[in-house]
């Protein structure tokens, strides 16, 4: 462990502010404790208001020589960006794991999530087009161009603690923007770890090293600040719906611009002719990858009555295999929740379930004991449950999945949509008709929709995001990249008169 924090330039203490230059923090210090074996990892000195202001005033300065650099010069340094994380990608991907305990596959694909996105952000670079249009009056041209929008905000929620953030970053950066980061207090190292690689090749460059900030401090303080400062041109946060709400009403009282990645509730519909074998793959991946701390985690599945009951079994015995434990181990599918808070809710949670007439089916327990000592580890669950039952409208941040007879395609869409959240959604089946129906207008009404795949694990190359309360952003790939700039409409006229449009005549 101490030599990945080595590589990775963790210090047993750490500042919590980056703006060119590490600050000498003072707030109240986070501990950062691995649920794996509940191991103090290191410490971190949260960032304060005057930290705050010291970093945007950093960052203000650091846009305004970023913004000159051409864009696919900008895009050479997010190449080499990409080449240093390729480097460390073993230690970061471990990091990853330690801080936020998903097995390391996961986080190791989490980086290589990273560097496909600075891929893509380096061709975006030379692909920022705007679109030229056929002006009205003689001898006048007219087109729209993209220019850098200023310094933004990012903040990432715990659980994908490096890839939410590389989703902005690397596309602002390739926009013209600067960046104030601030990670979730509950994974504060890995933002370290991030800005110390990047800070490398800034600073060999000769860059800004200000364009990629950081700050960590709690939402109510250090976030509070970010979102409510003018300065600020466009938040992008990822997180709870609660959050987004707070976020969504602080920037809208300023008018500033939001990105919202909120919560999901994602539904897999399993129709009669369901291919078995590649659903159970999915819905075991959507379910219990990450231990259900994916914004994309399957919630429900929704099967239909003629297999039903054997599609249930395969799952209960499927769940029965499932390894828990050390997610460093390579036989482990499951490591710890990110904390006991997360143990408390997933708790709690199948508390109300009974209360509300849904049935256990298998595993409710929290564990206990060897290779459980940090009291993070809980067992994957099956709940049978009817559509009503009020819990199912939450997100419950946990591996519980609800298993939700259907009788007919109509009723799948119509349950599969009652619901507040719209993040992604599957459907397993190999009927076009139904297929079809799922996509069309009057199908899953998600920013995701997917047909013989699961709701988790989506590519890099399409825009991300939700509607309803996950908050109706978008980010990564597609033409995401348009939010991070603003637009500008621009009218030439190359004559000699001074024609108005619409015809409109004005002559003194
Ligand atoms: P969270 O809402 O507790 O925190 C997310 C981030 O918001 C943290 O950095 C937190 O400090 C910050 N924050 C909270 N209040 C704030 C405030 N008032 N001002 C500024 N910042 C504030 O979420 P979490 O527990 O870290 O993450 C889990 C949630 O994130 C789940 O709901 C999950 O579905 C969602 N999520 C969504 C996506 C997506 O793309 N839609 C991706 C990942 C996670």
């Amino acid at each position: 462990m101490q030599e990945i924090l080595t590589n990775l330039g963790i210090k047993k203490q750490n500042s919590g502010a980056f703006c060119g230059e590490w600050l000498e923090t003072k707030g109240k210090e986070i501990e950062s404790i691995s649920p794996i074996n509940g191991e103090l990892l290191a410490k971190v000195s949260q960032a304060e208001k005057q930290d705050f202001e010291t970093v945007i005033t950093e960052a203000e300065k650091a846009f305004k020589i970023w913004r000159m650099i051409p864009a696919p010069k900008r895009g050479e340094i997010v190449r080499q960006i990409g080449l240093e994380l390729r480097k460390h990608k073993d230690d970061l991907g471990k990091l990853v794991t330690l801080e936020m305990g998903k097995i390391l596959s996961e986080g190791l694909g989490e980086v290589q999530e990273m560097i496909d996105i600075a891929d893509f952000a380096v061709g975006l670079s030379r692909q920022l087009y705007g679109k030229t249009m056929h002006s009205e009056r003689p001898i006048h041209r007219m087109y729209e161009q993209w220019h850098p929008l200023g310094t933004i905000g990012i903040i990432s929620s715990f659980n994908f603690p490096v890839a939410v953030w590389a989703w902005n970053a690397f596309i602002a950066a390739v926009c013209g923007d600067a960046m104030i980061w601030k990670p979730s207090s509950k994974t504060p190292l890995t933002g370290i770890a991030v800005t110390n690689i990047v800070q490398k090749v800034m600073e060999k460059n000769g860059m800004p090293k200000a364009v990629f900030s950081l700050v960590i401090g709690r939402g109510s303080t250090i976030g509070e600040s970010l979102i409510n400062d003018r300065r600020v041109s466009l938040v992008s946060a990822t997180g709870s719906c609660r959050m987004g709400y707070r976020i969504g009403e602080v920037v809208g009282k300023r008018l500033g611009s939001c990105i919202l990645e909120l919560g999901g509730n994602n539904a897999i519909i399993a129709m009669e002719d369901t291919n078995m074998e590649l659903a159970l793959k999915a819905i075991l991946f959507g379910a219990v990858g990450t231990a259900g701390q994916r914004c994309t985690s399957t919630r429900r599945v929704l099967i239909h009555e003629k297999i039903y009951d054997n599609l249930v079994s395969k799952l209960k015995s499927a769940y029965s295999t499932i390894n828990i434990g050390n997610p460093l181990d390579s036989d482990v599918l499951m490591g710890p929740l990110i904390d006991k808070s997360a143990v408390a809710l997933y708790e709690d949670a199948l508390q109300k379930i009974q209360k509300q007439g849904g049935k256990i089916i298998c595993g409710s327990e929290t564990l206990s004991g060897k290779n459980y000592e940090s009291g993070c580890y809980v067992q994957p669950t099956l709940i049978e449950a009817k559509a009503e039952l009020p819990i199912i409208q939450d997100e419950t941040f946990a591996p519980i999945l609800y298993l939700i007879k259907i009788q007919n395609i109509d009723e799948a869409i119509e349950i599969h949509n009652d619901v507040p959240q719209g993040l992604s959604s599957a459907i397993f089946t190999n009927n076009l008709i139904y297929a079809e129906k799922f996509l069309s207008h009057f199908g899953s009404d998600c920013g995701i929709a997917n047909v013989n795949i699961g709701t988790s694990g989506a590519e890099i190359g399409g825009a991300f995001g939700g509607e309803k309360e996950t908050g109706g952003g978008r980010e990564a790939g597609s033409d995401a990249w348009k939010a991070y700039m603003r637009r500008q409409t621009n009218t030439i006229n190359w004559g000699k008169e001074m024609p108005l449009a619409q015809g409109v005549e004005f002559d003194v």
